[in-house]
């Protein structure tokens, strides 16, 4: 199918104590000081090898990045159309904003709606290659939809722990693929704790937010495609809404990556981290001048995906939006409501609303001079707004 090399992965890092750590056995969270794993790649080899050109006339989608990706036998390769999504150039919006260069990464025309197909295709492949059976995750309803068809696909079984309140489509997307579903009274951390407990003295395999190495690797992908669709140029900044944060800590990788293979030189886009006003523990913390966040109490927000009191890679997020020059900022559910309006009605765009809150959260920094409309700027659309559909009853003009 796709023909191309082996994959270059060499060991995985942990990225607070510095411990390496062997790829091809199954790893979770650093064994000595429990933070978070990262993939290594054999960038200096790889140099050599790759050229960027090259990946450009490739089949489209995420997997055209092999070489960077962790998977060694193509046949593990569970994918389902994952990736290559359109960078839109967003012209009325530009208009409306008085901005030079808007981009809206579109990201809800992955495979089950949401850009959680990247990661989960990643590491569901890698973990489907070193043996695993089943695999079990907490999630706010997009993981948990994403990963229950990939786990169709790979013959895992998979068990899903999701808030209660969970929207109705994606519930309803998961049982079509089969899995086995625990609702929870509380919320996503909650639904992990559950899990972890339940899991205990069974052969599942804990797929939660980057507490296994390979989800933040699929969602690197993201920063690749961005530099490719602008010609190997790099935005001003990329504005994205933070949950877990696996895309910052994913596209931050991504950056130093192409640099290190000379694909890209060392200019970094700003990362902008957007979160709910009701769930803004990253917000808070960047302000506070704090390396860790803390957990948000009464998480409350529209945009389930970024509805996460706790991040384990908290440090990993506020350090790449610092070393970037970015910035943070926490935006109101009516001000997301606002956005899914406008991204729909100028742009063609129905957005999950977490893409619609990194719109808003941009239109805010315009709006306060924290960023300047001179500079260009890639707004991810993280979902397809079909999943919570239901808000659209919610939207005036
Ligand atoms: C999970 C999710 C997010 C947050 O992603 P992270 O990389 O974990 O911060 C944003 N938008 C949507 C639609 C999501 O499902
Ligand atoms: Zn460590």
């Amino acid at each position: 199918m796709l023909s191309v090399g082996r994959s270059y992965l060499s060991h995985l890092e942990c990225s607070a104590c510095g411990a390496a750590w062997p790829a091809d056995e199954l790893q979770t969270l650093c064994r000595r000081c429990g933070k978070v794993l990262l993939a290594r790649y054999d960038l200096e080899a790889a140099r050599g090898a790759l050229d960027r050109e090259s990946f450009e006339r490739r089949q489209q989608g995420m997997w055209r990045w092999q070489e960077l990706l962790p998977v060694r036998d193509e046949a593990n390769v569970v994918a389902l159309g994952e990736g290559g999504t359109p960078l839109l150039r967003a012209r009325r919006l530009e208009e409306r904003l008085g901005a030079r260069e808007v981009w809206i990464k579109e990201e809800g025309l992955n495979p089950t709606g949401s850009f959680k197909a990247r990661g989960i295709s990643a590491a569901v492949s890698r973990a489907k290659e070193l043996g695993v059976t089943s695999v079990a995750v907490p999630s706010a309803g997009n993981a948990a939809a994403a990963l229950a068809a990939y786990a169709a696909r790979a013959g895992l079984q998979a068990w899903l722990y999701m808030p209660r309140d969970t929207p109705e489509a994606m519930l309803n997307e998961c049982r079509a693929y089969g899995a086995h579903i625990r609702l929870v009274d509380g919320l996503i951390d909650d639904a992990g704790r559950l899990m972890r407990e339940e899991k205990a003295g069974r052969d599942w395999f804990d797929v939660s937010t980057l507490r296994e190495p390979y989800r933040a690797e699929g969602k690197k992908t993201m920063g690749y495609e961005v530099a490719q669709q602008l010609g190997w140029r790099l935005p001003g900044v990329v504005v994205y809404p933070t949950g877990g944060g696996t895309g910052i800590v994913g596209m931050a990788k991504a950056f130093d990556e192409m640099e290190a293979l000379g694909w890209t030189g060392p200019e970094r886009p700003r990362f902008v981290s957007v979160q709910a006003e009701g769930c803004a523990p990253i917000v808070k913390a960047f302000e506070s001048g704090s390396r860790t966040a803390e957990r948000w109490q009464n998480a409350a927000t529209i945009a389930p995906g970024i509805r996460v009191p706790a991040a384990i890679a908290d440090y990993l997020v506020l350090d790449a939006v610092r070393a970037t020059g970015g910035t943070a900022v926490a935006v109101s559910d009516a001000e997301i409501l606002a956005a899914m309006s406008e991204l729909a009605r100028l742009e063609g765009i129905f957005a999950a609303p977490e893409g619609a809150a990194a719109y808003a959260g941009y239109k805010k920094l315009l709006a306060k001079g924290a960023l300047d409309p001179a500079e260009s700027a890639v707004v991810f659309n993280t979902g397809s707004g079909l999943k919570t559909h239901e808000l659209a009853a919610r939207l005036t003009p």
